[in-house]
């Protein structure tokens, strides 16, 4: 599996959202990762849990380029997938949003984040869930065709 993307400009956004899309031909996998899911899969992790092996890595280098930003830099920090929210390590985000294309070994993961400001504006969880496939969809453009967002095992639809 390639390095996630931890700095992500719109170019680089779009670039890589580029090769996954060949990668599943058109067809996302969205998963959703809150911190308590993160906190349980370093547990599973430990104790040999596949999905935890899976995603816990991505999941644990964007956490860890954000911890090391010491205030928000434009280009440098990740931003918010729903606004202009730049993380760093003062501003995690709430929720952690992985797009993956739909391989049966995907070699492209796109980590990103939702801040809590946005987290706290959706209402509940198919909210967030429609917000984030918009927001993707003003990157990924209208041709490109979507799975039903697939939730995280341990996540919280
Ligand atoms: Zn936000």
């Amino acid at each position: 599996m390639t390095k996630p993307l931890t700095k992500s400009t719109p170019e680089q956004m779009q670039a890589h959202f580029e090769r996954g899309h060949e990668e599943g031909q058109g067809l996302w996998q969205i998963l959703f990762f809150t911190p308590q899911d993160v906190m349980a899969m370093v547990m599973g992790s430990a104790q040999g849990d596949d999905w935890a092996r899976q995603w816990l890595p991505p999941l644990a280098h964007l956490i860890g380029g954000i911890s090391a930003i010491q205030s928000a830099t434009r280009g440098q920090s990740p931003q918010c997938l729903c606004c202009d929210t730049l993380f760093w390590q003062d501003e995690l985000p709430a929720v952690f949003v992985g797009l993956v294309p739909a391989s049966d070994e995907p070699t492209q993961v796109t980590m990103c984040g939702i801040c809590e400001q946005c987290d706290d504006g959706f209402e509940d969880f198919p909210a967030l869930k429609a917000g984030v496939l918009d927001a993707f969809r003003s990157v990924l453009g209208d041709d490109a065709r979507e799975l039903p967002p697939q939730v995280a095992e341990t996540g919280r639809a």
